[in-house]
């Protein structure tokens, strides 16, 4: 086939049909979808005119653009291909950050991911009662087992923190004042500040104290006839330290129990747990939370719980109910997927095999020595089997410190172990090259060296994972 037309001088006039170039790829790459392959070949030939219309007077301006039919089939299928495969795709977490934000979070059980497709293939019980047959609550499963896992009187699921957070706010202080501390007025990122949230729920913020300390006086003063809400929010993502003070929960609680106004807390990154026997920072144990009295606290399904992505809230029974008459709470509801993997991942807790079946816990509680052995044992697979053999690549087992990610934990890390690839193209090069790969990887740039963690990376990935270290050397 000739897919130049050679009538003119003018290069536009050689760039091939966006029809014919279909119809190759059709011939030539019937695996990839036409859908793909169309939308391809229209970028690909609207790009080269763009280009070729913005070249200098007198120049050829010709170079990005492919050149003869083979060379414009390989550019529209490398594209069709990128556009045709599966988003999101799989991905190898080689970072040892166990919430990785851009990686998806928290990985789900292998029972939390068949309960989600269950009942993602077939019909369910969502909102009905079988024993009475009569409309059932969607929610009951995920209350109870928040109940009896908390200690909370009441609980109540959504389709994120930040949807629990909106709901919260905007059913217990519509149109009404929220105290909250100048030191937590945080952005949590993708642009979710809380001064901008209270607005949009419309609420009005009373923000007190300091950037880095607020006393208890500080909210008391503020209190007045439209207060409707004692707010804390944790510090997800970042510390304060040094000249600091801060009102803990128990001390906010009693303040808004003496004017009868909610204290809620938005914990972020909460746990069923306790983190802290492990010497974690205990601030993210739920029931610990529970145990200080406040009305409402809310966190997310897959940070630290492990979960699916879900806004959990636990607390009392009215404000709780509360929630699920509000009619955005339509709005913002869990799907039935993800209530489906939220309420395995809780019975799990409440059966006590979380910790040996939650990724997200197996993860942070790793055994340093465990790690270490599993470690050199891949440095010693890397080296015997070739990958850097004849290269310029020095390999050394070494320890590291991993933060956990994802809101969690701010100023703590991991003690970790890792494996360091020196050399080659450096560092960056190599990182792209692994992301770039058929098993994409992804792992960190430290102090010169790529950095491979096996923390976050499962057993039954570690081939893909050599292969992906070898294809990214070669
Ligand atoms: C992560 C976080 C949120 C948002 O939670 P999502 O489940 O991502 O919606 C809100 N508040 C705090 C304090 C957080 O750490």
């Amino acid at each position: 086939m000739d897919l130049s037309r050679r009538v003119n001088t003018d290069p536009r006039r050689a760039l091939p049909s966006v029809h014919r170039l279909i119809e190759a790829m059709a011939s030539g790459h019937p695996e990839i979808p036409r859908w793909a392959a169309s939308e391809a070949a229209q970028r690909l030939v609207a790009a080269a005119r763009l280009t070729l219309d913005a070249r200098p007077p007198g120049s050829d301006g010709s170079e990005g653009i492919p050149s003869g039919e083979n060379a414009w089939l390989v550019s529209v299928a490398t594209l069709a291909e990128e556009l045709s495969g599966p988003r999101p795709q799989r991905v190898i977490n080689a970072t040892g950050i166990v919430l990785h934000t851009n990686l998806g979070r928290a990985p789900m059980a292998p029972g939390a991911a068949e309960a989600a497709a269950r009942a993602a293939g077939g019909y369910t019980d969502l909102e009905l009662d079988l024993q009475r047959g009569e409309r059932g609550n969607r929610l009951e499963g995920a209350a109870l087992r928040l109940t009896l896992l908390t200690g909370a009187e009441a609980g109540y699921v959504c389709n994120n923190n930040a949807a629990a957070l909106v709901l919260a706010l905007n059913t217990l202080a519509k149109g009404r004042q929220v105290v909250v501390s100048r030191g937590e007025l945080v952005e949590i990122g993708g642009s979710f500040r809380i001064p901008e949230i209270m607005e949009r729920a419309g609420v009005e913020l009373v923000e007190v104290g300091s950037t880095n300390r607020t006393h208890l006086r500080d909210y008391a003063q503020a209190i007045g006839p439209e207060t409707a809400m004692l707010l804390k929010v944790h510090r997800s993502n970042f510390e304060i330290r040094g000249f600091v003070k801060d009102v803990g929960l128990g001390e906010l609680v009693e303040l808004g129990a003496a004017h009868g106004i909610p204290v809620v807390e938005d914990l972020g990154s909460g746990t069923l747990v306790d983190l802290g026997r492990h010497g974690f920072p205990a601030e993210a144990f739920v029931p610990g939370r529970i145990a200080e009295g406040p009305d409402l606290v809310c966190f997310s399904g897959d940070k630290l719980l492990g979960g699916p992505q879900a806004g959990i809230v636990v607390g009392r029974s009215a404000p709780v109910a509360a929630l699920g008459e509000n009619p955005l709470a339509r709005a913002l509801r869990l799907d039935k997927m993800s209530l489906a993997a939220l309420d395995w991942t809780l019975g799990a807790y409440l059966e006590g095999r979380a910790e040996a079946e939650v990724p997200v816990l197996k993860q942070i509680l790793l055994s340093p020595d465990a790690h270490e052995a599993r470690t050199r044992a891949f440095a010693h697979q890397i080296l015997e089997g070739g990958v850097t053999r004849d290269l310029k690549v020095d390999l050394e087992v070494i320890r590291d410190r991993v933060p956990v990610g994802g809101g969690s934990l701010p100023g703590f890390e991991l003690d970790s172990w890792a494996i360091a690839l020196r050399g080659g193209d450096g560092a960056e090069t190599l990182a792209a090259r692994l992301r770039a790969g058929r098993a994409p990887v992804l792992a960190r740039v430290r102090d010169g060296s790529l950095r491979i963690d096996l923390r976050a990376v499962d057993e039954a990935e570690t081939p893909r994972l050599l292969a992906g270290i070898y294809d990214a050397l070669h």
